[in-house]
């Protein structure tokens, strides 16, 4: 270890060390239990230059970096410690993460589901298990489908490995083709906060489908598909405790090394090691935690998600910088990490824009209006190459974004419960219903507390419908422009675009649409609409032309019967 640092470090430190003289020597000395031991620390490094920052990727192992605070969270050996001191750096040691990280997983009491010492997060066979479940109580809604093989299990000997696995969910009785929602979780191992999102995400919709309208249509007129765990032999590293990012790939790095493997998010095939040396965009040393693999697509699990999303999804972008993908595409492809609090989209590897880069941080900043998070163009932490996001959008012109969760990679469960979860769950519910057009929804207003007076009513009967139109709900501070709002409408049944889909206006309740904040309201005749259950779409528009994605409510309608006597009673007294 301490070798190949040397050689790491020699060149890039000396180099700077001159620049680094404002920086300070900690105050803290070695004198923990971890130093003394031998085992890694969690610490605080702070950094003064962007060559610095650029050294220190590549050298450790960096957690996140805070550019506004000039440091970084990371972990490092003893020797690497000293080492950092010797070069100038201040380096604060985070004590309590530091005993978290050394403590030997183990179940607490009384725990007997989930990652030891952490309930809340489901093993890769739980997840299975209950993406099978679904799959067997939701025949009509659920489908478990194999889109190839983890290293391990696609090697030869070892262990039986795993088949990479997405839940598909989507009400199969109405037909396509759908806008499709891929999400991918965990693909860096020791990220325990993702995979359990999206698997909530997946019991969340199946749990509301057929009670919530919106999640009602959203699985009628779209598809969902989900890789809940995306390196699951990884996985059965990092739920060991250990801090393991890459594949478990034995060729690299050698057979039986904690540090084999290859980063999966760095051996995506556009623009694969594309920048320049000094970038640290990805490593070409075996390894390390950037390791890219030694081709483009190397390893098994890159090769199925490639395969799967590439037939998902039609090719609507030339394979360069510069072309934009058609402001009518429909779909969305999500890759969901921790950590940071960031919503991050394409360019990963160059500061050059992407070309449908405004819509897309449109979209990044009304997801962060959901999760508060920071929303911002990948490169702009650091830069990137082989990443998932950059694959999905560079090849195939599909908006992808990266969400960056949470504080931690061994992230308590309460924060998980009562932060994460509330927070981001909405997020990707609002992808979900602007998977239509991902690039010209998320700049219409969202429409909001769509209600219907009475739910129930007589056939005939006149139906009050009010809604609220709100084109300001982006990430506060973003700077994202908004306008007044312009008109609204209301389609029964079926979704505005759907053939044969007749709009009805609503009109602003204060008489006049001149704010970007408006009260909605329509009076329904019920007498054109058959008896049973209907579901009414409303959506808004706003100064600048923009449609915002529908939001629904179930009204009820009824026949002559037992709804009618009670007028007549009233009638008799
Ligand atoms: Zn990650």
């Amino acid at each position: 270890m301490l070798k190949k640092l040397l050689i790491a470090f020699s060149m890039p430190l000396i180099a700077f060390s001159l620049m680094a003289i404002t920086v300070t020597a900690s105050s803290h000395p070695i004198t923990g239990a971890a130093a003394a031991n031998q085992q890694p620390m969690v610490v605080r490094i702070y950094y003064a230059t962007s060559a610095q920052l650029s050294a220190l990727r590549r050298t450790i192992d960096v957690w996140a970096v805070y550019p506004d605070r000039g440091g970084v969270d990371a972990l490092v050996w003893p020797d690497q410690y000293v080492l950092l001191l010797a070069q100038g750096y201040r380096v604060e040691i985070d004590r309590d993460r530091t005993t978290q990280l050394n403590r030997p997983a183990q179940y607490l009491p009384g725990q007997t589901n989930g990652i030891p010492g952490y309930p809340c997060y489901r093993t890769v066979e739980e997840t299975y298990a209950t993406a099978q479940s679904i799959v067997s109580a939701h025949p009509d809604l659920a489908q478990w489908i194999n889109i190839g093989d983890s290293w391990e299990k696609s090697a030869a000997g070892g262990n039986p490995g795993y088949d990479l696995m997405v839940l598909k969910l989507t009400n199969q009785t109405i037909s396509g083709p759908k806008p499709k929602f891929f999400s991918m979780s965990s693909v860096h191992a020791r990220e325990y906060t993702p995979a359990e999102l999206n698997t909530r995400f997946a019991e969340y919709l199946i749990n509301n489908y057929g009670s919530d309208p919106d999640v009602t249509w959203l699985l009628d007129y779209n598809e969902v598909h989900l890789l809940l765990q995306a390196n699951p032999d990884g996985r059965k590293k990092a739920e060991t405790g250990l801090s393991w990012r890459k594949n478990t790939n034995e060729n690299y790095c050698g057979a039986t090394s904690n540090s084999r493997g290859a980063d999966l998010n760095r051996n995506y095939p556009f623009f694969w090691n594309s920048c320049a040396p000094g970038d640290g965009c990805s490593s070409g040393s075996q390894c390390d935690l950037t390791y890219r693999g030694p081709s483009a697509a190397s390893e098994p699990e890159t090769q199925a998600v490639v395969n799967y999303v590439r037939a998902q999804y039609p090719d609507l972008r030339a394979d360069d910088l510069s072309a934009a993908a058609p402001i009518t595409t429909s779909g969305l492809f999500m890759d969901l990490h921790s950590y940071s609090e960031l919503v991050l989209w394409s360019w990963g590897f160059t500061s050059a824009a992407a070309p449908n880069g405004t819509a897309l941080q449109t979209l990044g900043r009304k997801f962060a209006y959901f999760n508060n998070y920071t929303p911002q163009q990948a490169v702009g932490l650091y830069p990137a190459d082989g990443t998932t996001d950059d694959f999905a959008y560079g090849d195939l012109g599909v908006p992808a974004y990266t969400f960056e969760l949470g504080t931690n990679f061994f992230q308590a469960c309460s924060t998980f419960e009562n932060t994460i979860v509330p927070n981001n769950l909405p997020a990707l519910l609002y992808g979900l219903k602007a998977l239509r057009r991902p690039y010209q929804n998320p700049a219409g207003p969202d429409t909001l507390s769509v209600s219907v007076t009475p739910t129930t009513t007589l056939a005939g009967m006149t139906i009050t419908l009010t809604a609220v139109a709100n084109d300001t709900r982006y990430r506060s501070g973003a700077g994202e422009p908004t306008q007044n709002i312009a008109a609204a409408r209301y389609a029964i049944d079926v979704p505005s675009w759907v053939a044969g889909a007749v709009t009805y206006p609503l009109s602003a309740a204060d008489g006049a649409f001149n704010t970007p904040i408006e009260s909605l309201q329509a009076a329904l005749n019920s007498s054109s609409v058959g008896a049973g259950r209907h579901i009414i779409f409303v959506e808004s528009q706003d100064a600048s032309g923009n449609w915002g994605p529908p939001t629904a409510a179930f009204v009820w309608i009824t026949t002559a019967g037992k709804y009618l006597y009670l007028p007549i009673m009233m009638r008799g007294t």
